[in-house]
């Protein structure tokens, strides 16, 4: 599998919170600060990394590309500088919200109007840099207002301008995967205009279909609310793996399917702490049994063994019904409950269905559901990644020095040791830590 995401970093949204707390003084700063943070958190909830985070500003002439192609197969024409796609030319138009065209009152911002044939067309490209009265609403009312256009913009065969927010995820994705992809994921709040303008500006371009699957998100609400920043009812990733762990949170993701909307409140978090204590401590158990001698009684529990079976076969057969992880997770504490009376009710163990369970909980809750059985939270993501890119180092300065570059070896040794990672050179070669 290739898996991509992609980051927006230039749009009017971001325009509008340059100079607001820390996030930065040009939209490439606002757009850094927020694309490293999300980085960062995603690393924190033990997320599987992607092969490549591409960005819009480095994918400028695809997109240009991209927009000419349209243009001259007649989906889409210019207008005062800017280019809109012309819904009317695209039959499927409406295809993935199911909705068509006259139900469709109309997109994108006011002053675009008069430059469209269609209310419902879209900007694939915007003439000049930015408007501040665009951007006017977006903008806290306690900083400066922006006078001038402002934010990045690029030549094209239209003029100076910068991409419309659609086109970008188009491009990128036929740059980095190709022109059908097999999965798309994205926030339901996505499905229309945006995903729906993805599939008619990669469709209309290529003639083949963009996504075979799409696997659309449920928000995240507080007591019935939508998360939000603005309604004040919303806790940071980073606040909720402090105030929680890591475990906790997932544990909590993976009590509802991943097409509902969630509720995240003190009670769902303290549900979501039983449960994640209710499989670590059976999984413990099971590992100590194992390791007692108790073990190593010849003994049969076919009800156990039984459990044991029915659990992997629950879990696959969740996960493969359009992953249903409440019911996945259900699967995992029944073997809880199973695991746990062998233990109690027996004095001489089932070592053989011992060791299965310890690997089922390590297979389906480690690998699968990114829960930390048997190693420490948080392990899997950042800190192995930490500790290849030392490795990584080190060979290189054992390089330098076979090379009789001492001088740059050492350097390399300054450099760890400056990011607080502890080099110590055994006979063995080089060791390290982090301090
Ligand atoms: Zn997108």
């Amino acid at each position: 599998m290739r898996h991509v995401e992609n980051f927006t970093d230039v749009n009017e949204k971001i325009v509008a919170r340059i100079g607001e707390d820390d996030f930065g003084d040009s939209e490439e700063d606002v757009a850094e600060y927020f694309t490293s943070h999300v980085i960062e958190d995603m690393r924190g909830l033990n997320l599987k990394r992607a092969e490549v985070y591409p960005r819009v500003s480095e994918h400028v002439p695809e997109i240009v590309d991209l927009v000419e192609t349209l243009v001259e197969r007649g989906y889409a024409y210019e207008s005062n500088g800017s280019v809109y796609f012309d819904v009317t030319a695209f039959e499927d138009y409406g295809k993935l919200s199911n909705q068509r065209l006259d139900e469709i009152e109309s997109q994108g911002v006011e002053d675009e109007r008069s430059e469209k044939r269609h209310p419902a067309d879209f900007a694939l490209w915007k003439a000049g840099a930015v408007d501040p009265d665009d951007i006017a609403e977006h903008r806290h009312a306690d900083l400066p207002a922006i006078d001038d256009a402002c934010g990045q913009t690029w030549e094209s065969p239209w003029g100076e301008g910068r991409p419309g927010w659609h086109v970008e995820c188009s491009a990128m994705s036929m740059t980095h995967l190709d022109e059908t992809i097999d999965i798309h994921v994205g926030g339901r709040d996505l499905v229309f205009p945006h995903h729906e303008n993805e599939i008619a500006q990669s469709e209309a371009a290529t003639g083949q279909q963009f996504a075979r699957y799409w696997l659309h998100v449920g928000l995240l609400q507080t007591a019935g609310d939508k998360m939000s920043s603005s309604l004040g009812n919303f806790l940071t990733v980073s606040d909720a793996l402090e105030e929680y762990g890591v475990d906790v949170v997932r544990t909590f993701y993976c009590s509802t399917g991943y097409r509902s909307e969630q509720t995240f409140g003190e009670d769902e978090m303290r549900e979501a702490e039983e449960r994640w204590d209710r499989l670590e401590r059976a999984y413990e158990a099971a590992v100590d049994a194992c390791d007692s001698t108790d073990a190593y009684a010849k003994v049969e529990d076919d009800e156990f063994r039984e459990a044991l079976a029915e659990t992997r076969e629950s879990f696959r057969a969740a996960m493969n019904d359009d992953f249903n992880v409440r019911e996945a997770m259900a699967a995992l504490l029944e073997l809880a409950t199973a695991s746990n009376r062998h233990v109690d009710d027996n004095d001489a163990y089932d070592y053989w269905a011992l060791r299965e369970t310890v690997e089922a909980f390590e297979e389906l809750g480690g690998d699968v559901f990114g829960l930390s059985f048997g190693r420490e939270a948080g392990e899997e993501g950042t800190v192995t990644l930490a500790e290849d890119l030392v490795d990584l180092v080190l060979e290189i300065r054992e390089a330098e020095r076979e090379a009789g570059n001492y001088e740059r070896a050492d350097d390399l040794r300054d450099d760890l040791a400056a990011l607080g990672v502890e080099v110590h050179d055994g006979d063995d070669g080089p060791t390290f830590r982090f301090e």
